[in-house]
């Protein structure tokens, strides 16, 4: 299953970033999923959830958001965006276009609980 190798490194990545900033906690995890991924956003958030377990992200909420495709026309020069899975140019509908991003999860952002009291 693609998305447990996606949760798997995806728990690394915060765990390294949480210890790095001295997180006590992570509350919510912030990715953007893009159209080409491959993966199914409601099978991402129950791998996430049934792996979070005992990690420092076990009480974090997954929130994901998705990236558009970008497309660059060969036809009508332009550079556009979609969140349409098609490749065709939303602008004059040539399909001489280049599709780039969106098959990637990205974790954009972490919101934590920081213990910054030393003492
Ligand atoms: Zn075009």
């Amino acid at each position: 299953m693609h998305e447990l190798s996606v949760v798997q490194s995806l728990l690394e990545t915060i765990e390294s970033y949480a210890a790095e900033q001295k997180a006590t906690t992570v509350t919510k995890v912030i990715v953007r999923n893009g159209p080409l991924s491959g993966i199914v956003p409601h099978l991402l958030r129950t791998t996430f959830d049934t792996f979070k377990e005992k990690t420092i992200a076990e009480d974090a909420e997954l929130v994901i958001g998705e990236t558009p495709l970008q497309i660059h026309c060969h036809d009508c020069k332009q550079e556009a965006q979609t969140m349409v899975l098609r490749f065709a140019c939303p602008l004059c509908g040539s399909r001489n276009v280049d599709a780039r991003g969106g098959d990637d999860l990205i974790l954009e952002r972490l919101e934590m609980d920081v213990d910054d009291d030393p003492y």
